[in-house]
């Protein structure tokens, strides 16, 4: 299991990113929201999109979630 939490801002190329809380790349307090506690970042993907459905690009971080990156 892993907490796992939202980029809200935008990445340059439109994504937002999904990370796990230990991720170097996870964004500064300010800058994300809390998904859950998940086992697989799929579940956490999914929340994110259940969340905001107008975000129809949510991307998992290729560094902790690379099972769940698309490029
Ligand atoms: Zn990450």
């Amino acid at each position: 299991m892993a907490n796992y939490y939202l980029n809200t801002n935008q990445q340059p190329n439109g994504d937002y990113e999904v990370h796990t809380g230990s991720c170097l790349w996870l964004p500064a307090q300010s800058n994300r929201e809390y998904l859950g506690d998940f086992s697989h970042c799929s579940y956490a993907i999914s929340e994110a999109k259940r969340r905001h459905p107008s975000w129809n690009r949510i991307n998992g971080c290729k560094h902790c979630c690379p099972g769940c990156h698309v490029s």
